[in-house]
């Protein structure tokens, strides 16, 4: 598998926020988010093996993985790690643009899925098929860059039902649009959503690497 890093950070986001987490990093993605804050995960990368992965992970003692990218559904290998790490006994999270089947991965695999909204520029590659295999145990994610991004997040989340079947997250694409904007139009709709802040852009610089 290519990978662009592993480290050993707190989770930043989702409903795990807080908790330390070995991310695996995978090199490449096949979306061109406008506010893509990981471009350094569209080329480079080392090549790794799986026992060489493992390996790593398991050095960090801790039960908490996150499969994340650039989009690691690209890497063929990516569920058999997921599976391996899966009767390792860890948790297994893994963030997925949304734009490519989430069925295939291990049933105890977390799915971290987003729907991406218009200012994206990648609502248009939403795979809405994926919806019908989410658990309650999954979380959507929308992230927000603008009043219209908010209002399309809040209608999709309405429309399929996703507030009683699943985690559903709201972030903020960082400096384009202010939490607390994001946190008033929640109020005002009564949207049940959880708000979430990407924890680790505040504890370390914004455009930190491997934190
Ligand atoms: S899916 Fe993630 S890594 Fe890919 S372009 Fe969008 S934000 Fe960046």
């Amino acid at each position: 598998m290519r990978i662009t890093e592993i480290y050993k950070s707190i989770q930043g986001e989702s409903s795990f926020t807080g908790l330390p987490c070995v991310f695996v990093r995978t090199t490449g993605c096949d979306l061109r988010c406008r506010w893509c804050d990981s471009e350094f995960t569209f080329s480079g990368g080392t090549l790794m093996t799986l026992e060489e992965i493992i390996h790593q992970v398991n050095g960090y003692g801790c039960d908490l993985v996150e499969l994340t990218g650039g989009e690691p559904l690209l890497q063929p290998d990516i569920y058999e790690l997921a599976q391996h790490l899966c009767d390792a006994g860890k948790t297994v999270l893994i963030e997925t643009g949304g734009h490519r089947d989430i069925s295939k991965l291990d049933a105890r695999v977390i799915r971290i899925m987003d729907l991406k909204c218009p200012a994206s520029g990648e609502c248009e590659r939403n795979l809405w098929q994926n919806l019908a295999h989410l658990r309650p145990s999954d979380e959507v994610k929308f992230v927000i860059a603008n009043r219209g991004d908010y209002e399309w997040a809040r209608d999709t989340i309405r429309e399929h039902g996703l507030e009683g079947r699943v985690k559903t997250l709201i972030s903020t694409a960082y400096g384009l649009v202010t939490p607390r904007e994001v946190v008033e139009w929640m109020l005002e709709d009564e949207l049940r959503a959880r708000f979430q802040l990407q924890a680790h852009k505040y504890i370390w610089p914004p455009d930190a690497r491997g934190v």
